[in-house]
Formats: structure tokens, C-alpha cells, sequence
């Protein structure tokens, strides 16, 4: 037998819940045919990216040198990708942003495990998040030699519960991992909330002496409906790390491109900002891939089109509440997080999947009585699932 790292052996060897129905949903199709499965189980999106997106990846292709656009870039990425990219936040936002502060990842996945890294000073340090979360952040604080603690969800409008926050944070606490619009509730915070997380954290770094940073993983940030803006949270809070990424606002999440950005007003930004390129060298980061840096350097300000998931978004939530399911609206994202009829959200994905329909447990996320519904899908796959929410409901009521 030989001798591993068993913990990689473990997580290699699980699969991830939504992988899991995933691929289940890919056989099952193979069985009965694609179109008698409603498969809701992954954030894969279904929107085209934009022709213009499209249309710079020929441009770069016709006229960039092959050594340009196929070798090693630097290992922040192109300086010119990143310029790109904080003169469009920086517009955006009214709010200046740098790219000599910007490291550009394979994905906001890479990014938060680089910064993850660069913040855990000692074994068993802490990243505060709240329930729903995704779940991977507990696999990359992992990593890094820290603990994800998810602090409970207010399952009412999946704002920030406070008190659960106040009592979750300590001296080993490193940075409070936020996601909005949120996977899985669609919610996006408020100015309220986002100004209400600042002045406790700032509260308690001063209580601790030490610097307990944001960490905002934003990769649905332009992924929102009827006009809700989420807040820019550097403008609100000094010591705040975006972790940003392209797979969902152009539906590319296969070409990996994301960032870290660090808040020029942190203290002690450069050194913040070494540890995470320190971070992304020590996991094995060389560059992102070149391609796609050529390409948002074109795109960087392009926007997503939100018509199919406004579309799916209105007919699943006007159906399901109409039958009696309970859900907060969301904001954001592409994902409803439905209240389980059956108690918990297990017994909901389970009786399901009887009728062909994947919807993924809350327990995943931390919110065991609920499921979500990514709806990152063609519409008729929504029109076509009704039936079978409806029955199910029918035979969940009272239960
Ligand atoms: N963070 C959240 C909340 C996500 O939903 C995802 C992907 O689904 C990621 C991070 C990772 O995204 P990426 O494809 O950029 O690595």
C-alpha cells in the first residue's frame, strides 16, 4: 500500500454532492433521453457568451503573434489585461482600483485558495462565512492549514445574521468570507448590511489587535435583476480582498480566468498582495491562461445578458410560490433556494429525482431544510419541471 496524503486521497476519491447528481443526470439521461430529465443540479450556465466576446477571441486569434498569444505571460498576468480590467471597475465604481494590485487566477477558485493561503499565519486559523455557502470554501481554507466556520443563516431574507456573526469571531479569526449575489439564495447584501459587517469587523480588529479582513468572492457580481446594484465593498471597508472571476458573467468557466484584488486602502496592501502571489506560486500557479487574458483585455467592460435566466428566473419563482413553496426572490445569481416541503432538503432532492428532477440538498450549502434549483438552464426545462413540483408539493404538504 502505499503511503499518501490521505486527505488528498479522501477528497480525490468524494466526489462533491453536485458533481455526484451531476453525473448521475448525465447517465440518466443516456437511459430515458434528455429531454425526460430536468437536471437543476449545477451552476453550469446555459446563457451564449456575448457575440462580442466571441468576436475578440477571433480578433485576438487573426492578429496577435502565436508566441504572444500561446506563451507564458507574467505571473500576475499581462499588465495590460489587468489595466484593462481596473480601468472598468474604476469607472464602474467611482472608486479608484490598481492593477499592480490585481493577480490574475485560473478562476475564483484559485483565487480564494491563494488568499486563503496568504492569511493563515498559523494552523487552525479561522475564515468566518455564513450559511448558505458554497462549499468549497471549506476545502480551500483546508488546504491552506485553516478552518472554514460557517456561522448560521438568516434563513428569512439570507442578509448577514449579526449575532450568530458577533459570536463566531475570535482571536484566530483571519477574515469573514462573504458571497453576493450569493450561491445558492440569490441574494445580493445591501449597503446596510455590507456597512453593518464593517463596523463590527473594524470593532473587533481593534479587539484582537490585528486585522480581520473581507474576503468577497464575487463571481455573480453582474449577474442581477431589476436594477439592484450590490455595494462595492472596498468603498465601505479598508482591509477587503474581491475574488473575482469570469466563468459566469461570460459563461466561460471553462477557459478559467478570475483575479484577487486587493483594496489599495488595506494596511499594508503590498505585502498583502505578495503573500497571495506567494500563495498562488506555493499551489502550483504559473500564469492564467494567456488566451483569455488577450480576450478581456478587449471585454473588459462588456456586460452580461440576463435575459434567459430574468425569463427562467420569473417563470420558476411565480410557479413555485403559486403552489405553495417558499423562497426568498432572488436578486442575483441563477439559483432559487426552495424551502423543502418534506422537512429536510435530502428527502425533497430524493423524492425528486424519482420524477427525474436534480435539485441539490441545502445540507451542501449548511441549510439542511431547503434545495436548490440552479436555473442556469433552457427555459423548457423550467415550463417542463412544473408538473412535477406541483405533485410533489401535493405530496409533501403536512409533512
Ligand atoms: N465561488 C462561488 C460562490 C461559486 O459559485 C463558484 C462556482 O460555482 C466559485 C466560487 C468558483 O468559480 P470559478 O469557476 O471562477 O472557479
Amino acid at each position: 500500500m502505499p503511503t499518501l496524503n490521505e486527505k488528498a486521497a479522501s477528497l480525490g476519491a468524494s466526489r462533491s454532492a453536485i458533481r455526484e447528481l451531476f453525473e448521475y443526470g448525465k447517465s440518466r439521461s443516456l437511459e430515458a433521453g434528455g429531454d425526460k430529465i430536468c437536471d437543476f443540479s449545477l451552476g453550469n450556465p446555459s446563457a451564449p457568451p456575448p457575440a462580442e466576446l466571441r468576436a475578440a477571441y477571433f480578433e485576438a486569434l487573426s492578429s496577435l503573434a502565436p508566441k504572444d498569444l500561446h506563451g507564458y505571460t507574467s505571473a500576475a498576468g499581462d499588465f495590460e489585461t489587468r489595466k484593462a480590467i481596473a480601468d472598468a471597475i474604476t469607472t464602474e465604481e467611482s472608486f479608484e482600483v490598481l492593477p499592480e494590485n490585481m493577480f490574475l487566477t485560473t478562476g475564483a477558485a484559485a483565487a480564494l485558495c491563494a488568499v486563503f493561503f496568504a492569511l493563515t499565519s498559523s494552523p487552525g486559523d479561522e475564515f468566518a462565512g455564513f450559511s448558505p455557502f458554497f462549499p468549497e470554501y471549506r476545502v480551500f481554507a483546508g488546504v491552506a492549514g485553516g478552518v472554514f466556520v460557517a456561522v448560521s443563516a438568516d434563513t428569512k431574507n439570507f442578509q448577514i445574521n449579526f449575532e450568530a456573526l458577533e459570536s463566531a469571531i475570535n482571536e484566530k479569526t483571519r477574515a469573514v468570507v462573504i458571497n453576493s449575489p450569493n450561491n445558492p439564495s440569490g441574494a445580493v447584501y445591501t449597503k446596510e448590511t455590507i456597512k453593518t459587517l464593517a463596523g463590527i469587523l473594524k470593532k473587533k480588529s481593534a479587539l484582537f489587535g490585528h486585522t480581520i479582513y473581507i474576503v468577497t468572492d464575487e463571481p455573480y457580481r453582474e449577474l442581477v435583476y431589476g436594477g439592484v446594484t450590490p455595494p462595492f465593498v472596498p468603498k465601505y471597508y479598508d482591509d477587503t480582498i474581491i475574488c473575482y472571476s469570469y466563468s459566469k458573467r461570460f459563461s466561460i468557466p471553462g477557459e478559467r480566468l478570475g483575479y484577487a484584488l486587493v483594496n489599495s486602502r488595506a494596511s499594508d496592501c503590498r505585502r498583502v498582495y505578495n503573500a497571495i502571489a506567494g500563495g498562488a506560486r506555493v499551489l502550483g500557479h504559473v500564469c492564467a491562461p494567456s488566451l483569455v487574458q488577450k480576450v478581456i483585455a478587449r471585454s473588459a467592460r462588456l456586460k452580461p445578458d440576463m435575459t434567459v435566466y430574468a425569463k427562467n428566473r420569473e417563470i420558476l419563482y411565480e410557479n413555485l410560490t403559486k403552489m405553495g413553496y417558499t423562497c426568498a426572490k432572488p436578486d442575483g445569481a441563477f439559483y432559487l433556494f426552495v424551502k423543502s416541503p418534506f422537512g429536510s432538503g435530502a428527502a425533497f432532492s430524493a423524492k425528486a429525482k424519482e420524477k427525474d428532477i436534480l435539485v441539490v440538498d441545502g445540507a451542501t450549502f449548511g441549510c439542511p431544510e431547503f434545495v436548490r434549483i440552479a436555473y442556469c438552464v433552457d427555459t423548457s426545462v423550467c415550463e417542463r419541471s412544473l408538473p412535477a413540483f406541483e405533485e410533489l408539493i401535493k405530496g409533501g404538504r403536512g409533512k
